[in-house]
């Protein structure tokens, strides 16, 4: 049984270029949430460190870590491994401190189906338009075209998904994205009624895919 001592379990996703890093750097900053640090395949960015953005580690090493049951959730995401551990994710939510995951949808299904005894808050974030995430991704990966146009193909798969999550949120203002981010989460822990618009939302993704 969850005990209201017991942390919080936070899941944003979002297709690639959303902004969505930045809203989980904020929320753990200004809410105290622990982020919960994936293992990957993949290679680090520039600016990525070692065990602060991921674990970087090699295919080897990730198929171990799949043979010894460590994940709590793991999946292929443009052609390489991404996990989340159990271990560090219950031992903080044992500690009464909320943790907040990074991961795709094909992570936030095996964690709903999980039916951990944490309450779970699951939230899709949504960039304003296809020419806004056009430009996020390009600055971003400036020198691999081949990126951008690869993620942009992603994004018209990935959105699809915005169905299965609790709350979708539109990242066309940081600052206004994350309030409403917390507002939402203050209504579910309350059980209070929120200002959520799904209409809106409804509307904005039926742009998105047009
Ligand atoms: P990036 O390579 O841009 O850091 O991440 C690519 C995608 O992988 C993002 O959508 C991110 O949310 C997702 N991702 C990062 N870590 C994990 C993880 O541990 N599990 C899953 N399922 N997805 C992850």
């Amino acid at each position: 049984m969850s005990s209201n001592k017991d942390g919080i379990m936070l899941i944003l996703s979002s297709p690639s270029g959303a902004g969505k890093t930045t809203l989980v750097k904020l929320l753990s900053k200004k809410k105290n949430f622990h982020i919960s640090v994936s293992h990957t395949t993949r290679k680090p960015r520039i600016n990525e460190v070692q065990d602060q953005d991921y674990h970087f580690i090699n295919n080897e090493e990730f198929e171990d870590l799949i043979k010894k049951n460590e994940f709590l959730e793991y999946a292929k995401v443009f052609n390489h491994l991404y996990g989340t551990t159990k271990t560090p994710v219950i031992n903080n939510l044992k500690n009464g401190k909320n943790v907040i995951f990074d991961i795709d949808w094909q992570g936030t299904e095996q964690i709903k189906n999980k039916n951990l005894q944490y309450k779970l808050i699951t939230f899709f974030v949504l960039p304003p338009s296809k020419e806004v995430l056009f430009d996020r991704l390009s600055n971003r990966d400036m020198k691999d075209k081949l990126i951008v146009e690869e993620r942009m193909q992603q994004f018209e798969k990935d959105i699809l998904h915005w169905k299965n999550y609790d709350y979708v949120v539109i990242n066309d203002n940081l600052q206004n994205c994350f309030n409403q981010i917390c507002d939402l989460i203050d209504s579910a822990t309350n059980n209070s009624k929120n200002q959520y618009d799904k209409k809106l939302i409804l509307n904005h993704v039926e742009k998105l895919t047009s």
